[in-house]
């Protein structure tokens, strides 16, 4: 069997098994990508999930996205004829841009469980510190999946979410990415000779979660401030004082201990509790009349791996290189010429270095739609 074919496949049989049914499901468009591009068709759409698995099952698209808008019609084409009737707000963390440890050793296209819990945890901090507390969404509002690659999406669907304006997203995003955030409006004696005022924990806004969030840090011990980018020794010494450095700032007194370069270093830390894919989050939050996502619980056709939708309690233990495998059956001969070392299943594959082998086929399929791997025989 001809490579290509085997992994059509067994995405076939992934969707025969699979329940893939978005809410809202008939006011969607959907659009669909194969091997080469990631969207070769828009404008679908499915009155019912009953249609739409049946054309996963026929087509076995390897890419599938649907929109977070929701339309009157949403396959008439130009886009103003399908009618808007609002949008959800859909959030995408990924990994790509931001500047890892990890990623010098595998490079950007591939990830490793340490990159990919910076993805989760940045996907917690968007619930946990902006979502739930600062815009009052509740927990049943909002739909976690892993993107099926590098990262995860969040989703905001409730009926005051549908109704936003344009310029309610533009302010959402703005303040998730701390964009116009004043440093002088939350630390106003900055610069100043004299104690340094700083925001209080029950201040509301961005000033109380940056007292809060130093807070936690302080009575978590030295690991966490220092994750804060604070050096050892400065983390140590605010640690072993953290009764007193607390008290002052219950009290908006951020001045209780000793710091060379105050500005500096406030201003560093304030920095760190900033969502650090502004940009992504900016472009998807405020371009959702246009714009789609991939579709949860289908196959990501740049790595064989699900986009798998999780509960709040599945994403604390989610790694996506164990639990988001859909190729469970069968091994492929390849030849990898370079790769680096890759870990799927709690194994690891590699590094290779002009490597002909067989492989377990989420192994093969992983490393030859990323490019790294030949397939030379399938046996099924
Ligand atoms: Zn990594």
């Amino acid at each position: 069997m001809e490579p290509r074919e085997f992994i059509l496949e067994q995405v076939r049989e992934y969707y025969k098994n699979v329940d893939v049914s978005p809410s809202h499901i008939e006011k969607r468009e959907f659009a669909y990508g194969d091997f080469e591009h990631k969207i070769i068709q828009r404008h679908l759409s499915f009155k019912d999930s009953k249609e739409l698995r049946s054309f996963l099952i026929e087509k076995a698209p390897m890419h599938m996205h649907y929109s977070p808008a929701l339309y009157k019609f949403p396959d008439a084409r130009p886009m103003e004829n399908k009618q808007l009737i609002g949008a959800e707000l859909a959030f995408d963390i990924d990994i790509t841009d931001m500047d890892l440890p990890c990623q010098k050793v595998h490079g950007k296209e591939l990830v490793c469980k340490d990159c990919l819990s910076v993805a989760k945890e940045e996907a917690l901090k968007l619930i946990e510190d902006f979502l739930i507390p600062d815009f009052g969404f509740k927990k049943e509002e909002m739909e976690i999946n892993f993107s099926g690659n590098r990262g995860y999406h969040i989703h905001v669907i409730s009926n005051e979410v549908l109704g936003l304006s344009e310029e309610a997203r533009k302010e959402i995003a703005d303040y998730i990415s701390g964009k116009g955030l004043d440093f002088n409006e939350i630390f106003p004696t900055i610069g100043q000779k004299g104690v340094l005022i700083g925001p209080k924990p029950t201040d509301p806004g961005w000033g109380g979660k940056i007292a809060r969030n130093f807070i936690k840090a302080l009575e978590t011990g030295p690991a966490a401030l220092m994750s804060l980018g604070i050096e050892r020794r400065i983390a140590k010494n605010l640690y072993e004082k953290r009764a007193l450095v607390e008290m002052g700032i219950r009290n908006g007194n951020w001045d209780m201990v000793y710091i060379k370069k105050k500005k500096d270093f406030w201003s560093n830390i304030l920095t760190k509790q900033v969502i650090k894919q502004s940009d992504i989050i900016d472009r998807n939050v405020t371009s959702y009349t246009t714009h789609t996502i991939r579709l949860p619980n289908t196959i990501h056709g740049s790595t064989g791996l699900i986009a798998k939708k999780l509960s709040f309690a599945e994403l604390e233990r989610f790694n996506p290189l164990n639990d988001a495998i859909a190729f469970e059956k069968g091994e492929m001969k390849i030849r990898v010429e370079k790769a680096p070392a890759i870990m799927m299943k709690n194994q690891v594959f590699g590094p290779f270095e002009k490597v002909e082998g067989y492989f377990p086929a989420y192994v093969s399929i992983y490393l030859y739609l990323k490019g790294f791997a030949q397939i030379l025989s399938v046996e099924a």
